[in-house]
């Protein structure tokens, strides 16, 4: 017998006859003898539902009692697709229940919209597998010191999935989705795409860091941490099929290597689509500018991904960098009203039509020449490159957005991706 947690995505939980479907899958594992804990996400498209009426409703200038109005709303839709799991698990004959996150509790950090969670109370969930009962909690939400409800980000059930089973030691963490494992790159650009068998943590971490959002990187560095086994697949293969193949389905995130594992030297290709580029033009060259950007923008609870300064001439330069696009307007705001006057800058422009394209992969560690194909293959098609960044694993490029298609397209075939590894 074994401590199993489950995550279904809004697609898996999209009607009450998926959900239905994954009722009776969970029920399969639960009377295989498994101690089960469920973890869903809203039914597809509620969030974003939730999150379009708060937007028809929105003030000007949105203040933080907003973002913390915004977690209450859309923690509904987690809410109300657990609940009526546990209503198709008890329809199947099963002792179920569903918790909100306050009531495990799990707790949070009160950055709304994108908090962090520090702890996760196991006491009544232990109770109540201890009595044979499947419980239920909702992905993507917990509650702050206050109180109040938060959540996680986008994407963030991947989150309480992995942090649920860290919290329970479980034996393995599941997360069922709409595709059947981790793909070289998203199989919806790419047909061609291939699934991984087996994936490292490194490389798990770097793709979703750069925007595979198969899961969410919170989720991923979890697991690291925890050293959590996790394995994606699907939930679109008939529910009664046999536990053991099922068990044994779908992509298994490693933590070391070993001699099964794919030995490309690129495994994956990753894009980003929800970045925007804001550039500071004519900044003084002199020490202390990032800091007096970047300072302002990480005090604001921005996040910056890709950096560059350019060379300087005549004393000044130019310093560019990408946020969330969520963040763009605000970001902009707040350099053009408070960070511009004091640099002496001339002025700050923005592009929201770009996008990130990253090769990924362990094998780059070994390998010289691989950024340089990437760039190779891409000025074959015409791409430009606007800003590149790259880590011991996987090397990143900005480029214009109506070009990202045919970037993986063309780096997925430049980097033989179709092919099985040798
Ligand atoms: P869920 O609702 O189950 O959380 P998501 O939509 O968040 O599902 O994530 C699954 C989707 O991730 C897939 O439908 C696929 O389009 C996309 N995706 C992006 N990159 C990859 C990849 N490398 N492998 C598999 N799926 C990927
Ligand atoms: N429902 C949330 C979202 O749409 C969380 C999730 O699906 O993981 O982002
Ligand atoms: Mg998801």
């Amino acid at each position: 017998m074994a401590l199993i947690v489950h995550k279904y995505g809004g697609t898996s939980m999209g009607s009450t006859e998926r959900i239905r479907s994954v009722a009776r899958r969970v029920a399969k594992w639960a009377r295989a003898g498994h101690q089960m804990v469920v973890v869903p996400s809203a039914m597809s498209g509620e969030t974003n539902r939730l999150l379009g009426l708060a937007k028809e409703l929105t003030p000007a200038k949105p203040g933080g009692d907003y973002y913390r109005e915004l977690d209450m709303l859309a923690a509904t839709g987690e809410q109300a697709s657990s609940a009526l799991l546990a209503i198709a698990l008890q329809a199947e004959g099963l002792d179920a229940v569903s918790y909100a996150g306050w009531q495990v509790p799990v707790k949070t950090n009160s950055a709304y919209t994108k908090a962090r969670i520090e702890s996760i109370d196991d006491q009544r969930v232990r109770a109540d597998l201890a009595t044979g009962r499947v419980v239920i909690i909702t992905g993507f939400q917990g509650v702050d010191d206050e109180g109040y409800i938060t959540t996680l980000g986008r994407g963030g059930s991947d989150t309480s999935a992995v942090a649920v089973a860290a919290a329970l030691k479980a034996d393995e963490c599941l997360i069922f989705t709409d595709v059947d494992g981790v793909y070289t790159t998203d199989p919806r650009v790419v047909p061609e795409a291939r699934r991984l068998g087996t994936v490292s943590f490194e490389e798990m971490l770097e793709m979703a860091s750069m925007g595979s959002k198969v899961l969410q990187i919170r989720s991923v560095e979890f697991a690291g941490k925890y050293r959590v086994p996790l394995r994606v697949l699907s939930s679109f293969t008939p529910w009664d099929i046999d536990i053991a193949e099922e068990a044994q389905s779908g992509t298994l995130i490693t933590f070391e290597e070993d001699e099964h594992m794919e030995h490309a030297v690129v495994s994956g290709i990753a894009f980003n689509r929800d970045e925007a580029k804001i550039s500071v033009l004519g900044v003084p060259d002199k020490p202390g500018i990032a800091y007096q950007i970047l300072g302002a923008v990480a005090d604001a609870n921005v996040e910056v991904d890709v950096i560059i300064q350019n060379i300087s001439k005549d004393g000044k330069t130019d310093f560019s960098f990408t946020v969330n696009r969520g963040d763009y307007a605000r970001t902009m705001e707040l350099l053009k009203d408070k960070v511009l006057p004091g640099l002496g800058a001339q002025e700050v422009v923005g592009d929201t039509k770009i996008c990130k394209v990253s090769i990924v992969g362990i094998g780059m560690r070994s390998h010289v020449g691989i950024a340089s194909k990437m760039f190779r293959a891409l000025s074959e098609e015409g791409i430009n490159i606007q800003m590149i960044s790259t880590s011991e694993i996987k090397t990143s490029v900005v480029i214009d957005e109506k070009y990202m298609e045919l970037a993986v397209r063309t780096l997925h075939k430049a980097f033989e991706l179709d092919q099985p590894a040798a």
